[in-house]
């Protein structure tokens, strides 16, 4: 459905270059074993991974955009429309934060690269 976009290699762990290659070498985000674990470069392609140091740190900036996101959804649904009190919202936004943290950490790092590699159709033949 939306293959050949960025979201497809965002949502499915893939290389943003070839949309083939595994970007983290964990199949889903909450396997603590391999933790935040990168390839260091595409395993099809050899578009790298590992950029020069603090190439990540802007990704602190798209994890803090998808919180907030997440948080504005949360007071509207929690606050706004079941009109439960904003201390029920409060702890229930920590906790989901914590609890999404893995899936928040991978989101951004995905997202961060995705900003900065361009997908190129013709290495998916
Ligand atoms: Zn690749």
């Amino acid at each position: 459905m939306f293959k050949d976009t960025k979201l497809y290699s965002i949502l499915t762990n893939k290389c943003p270059h070839c949309h083939k290659g595994q970007f983290f070498k964990s199949k889903h985000p909450y396997d603590f074993s391999h933790f935040g674990k990168m390839n260091s470069e595409c395993s099809v392609c050899g578009e790298g991974f590992e950029r020069e140091s603090g190439y990540y740190l802007g990704a602190m900036y798209v994890s803090y955009a998808l919180n907030i996101g997440l948080g504005i959804g949360l007071f509207f649904l929690m606050v706004m429309l079941l009109k439960l009190d904003t201390l029920a919202f409060l702890f229930t936004f920590l906790g989901t934060v914590l609890i999404l943290f893995p899936l928040n950490f991978w989101l951004s790092r995905l997202i961060w690269i995705n900003f900065f590699v361009k997908y190129n159709k013709k290495l998916n033949k």
